[in-house]
């Protein structure tokens, strides 16, 4: 996935002060003295994958609403999302990430949107979350203010007023944004939705993520509810909706962009302005699947997403390559999509919706050190001709080994930075609690 795709059949991978320090054909010229070794024979090494929209809270809130609509969905899971707070919102992070881990991804976003008054600092408690498992991490502050009295779907008790929603968005920019070249955290600013938050908020967030240099990002054209509310109260759909309001941009990444029509993917691409494809949960609440080829034709940045695990219960990113795939040839023929192109969504492409493409996405000198190994002679894998395509069309995997800018998170195949049994423990006792309260 570097610059010429280049692939190499036996080499070498060296990392040094959490960037790639060589990387070829055959053994590693020097290896710096006390460097650890991880024996790569019979895997493949990528990119670690880059996972674009999440909302890690719902893992605490799977299995629920399994046949509905994305509206209907979303009016049964809000009284549920009123009785998160910080032992839900860690437990569930935790979870999520170490799933993540799992499925070798080592950058991830996280939008998070629903802030229960006295919950307490979840944006917080999810970077804490990032930090312990060990993965790079993007969270989106996210936001709602426009609640069933003024016309929005969310119900009063879950906005929040604009002027605290700023307010808060500046403090998450001030505690933890790190704008540095190999930053862990960087933060992003992400009103939800147009049927849930306000137009004037959707402006004056750009406003303010262009005077702190950080990225906008919310769900777009996901469904045909979204459009017939979008034509219905503002009289034009939803993409036309976000342009006039400075949000098609190069800054700027959007997550489902489900219903686009042909001159609308050509806008993305005009502007350079990200996609988040997440084909599981789309295919989950039968949205319905999104133009990728059109997009990548028009040369806007698409990358992978897991969604909300409670819209993709299984919240896995490698699984997303092949739903990709399935999804785009289901639609177009199977000349669509690539096992190729899929893995490059998933790493070069979700870089540049995070506006790092120059330090990840691609095992080149100079990149982080983020890697991920699968292992492809285990036996669901036995004479499968190419390992990109193991990889991509091959049974469920999960990585051998996973390093964040050098650092070992999964090694041997078991995750090293927490006990997913303890995890999954606290998941389903903080699950079990929310759901107490809320029945
Ligand atoms: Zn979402």
């Amino acid at each position: 996935m570097d610059a010429e795709r280049r692939e190499v059949a036996d080499g070498h991978l060296v990392i040094a002060d959490g960037r790639i320090a060589a990387v070829g054909a055959g053994a590693a010229p020097t290896v710096p003295e006390g460097a650890r070794r991880i024996d790569g024979r019979g895997k493949l090494a990528t990119p670690g994958l880059v996972n674009c929209h999440h909302h890690l809270y719902q893992h605490a809130t799977r299995g629920y609403a399994q046949q509905a609509t994305l509206f209907q969905w979303l009016v049964a899971l809000y009284p549920v999302w009123e009785h998160i707070d910080d032992a839900v919102v860690a437990a569930a992070a935790r979870a999520g990430l170490a799933a993540l881990a799992r499925s070798g991804c080592t950058t991830s976003t996280d939008h998070h949107y629903v802030f229960p008054r006295h919950a307490g600092d979840l944006l917080a408690v999810e970077i804490d979350a990032a930090r312990a498992i060990g993965l790079r991490f993007h969270p989106c502050r996210g936001a709602m203010d426009l609640g069933a009295s003024a016309g929005g779907l969310p119900p009063d008790s879950l906005v929040e007023d604009r002027d605290a929603i700023l307010a808060a968005s500046a403090d998450a920019i001030d505690r933890f944004h790190d704008p540095e070249r190999g930053a862990m955290v960087r933060i992003a600013l992400a009103p939800t939705s147009p049927f849930s938050v306000s137009g004037e908020l959707m402006r004056e967030t750009a406003e303010l993520a262009r005077s702190r240099g950080v990225r906008l990002h919310t769900h777009l054209a996901e469904t045909d509810d979204e459009e017939a509310f979008c034509l219905e109260r503002f009289g034009v759909r939803p993409l036309e909706y976000v342009d006039d309001l400075g949000w098609l941009a190069d800054d700027v990444w959007l997550a489902h962009c489900v219903h686009l029509n042909g001159a609308e993917a050509e806008r993305m691409g005009a502007t350079g302005t990200g996609v988040a494809h997440c084909p599981t949960s789309n295919g989950r609440l039968g949205a319905g699947i999104a133009p990728v080829p059109a997009l990548l034709a028009a040369g806007a940045p698409v990358g992978l997403g897991v969604d909300g695990a409670a819209s993709n219960e299984c919240g896995e990113l490698v699984d997303e390559l092949r739903a990709a795939l399935v999804v785009a040839r289901a639609k177009a023929g199977p000349t669509a999509l690539t096992a190729r192109q899929a893995l490059e969504l998933a790493t070069r492409g979700g870089a540049r919706c995070l506006g790092r493409e120059d330090e990840l996405g691609h095992l080149s000198v100079g990149a982080l050190g983020d890697v991920a190994l699968w292992d492809l002679a285990e036996a669901g894998f036995a004479g499968i001709a190419d390992p990109v395509a193991a990889l991509a069309f091959g049974p469920t995997r999960h990585v051998h080994a996973l390093l964040v800018g050098g650092q070992v998170v999964v090694e041997d195949g078991e995750l090293r930075t927490a006990d997913p049994v303890t995890l999954a423990a606290d998941l389903a006792r903080e699950s079990a609690r929310m759901a107490q309260v809320a029945a």
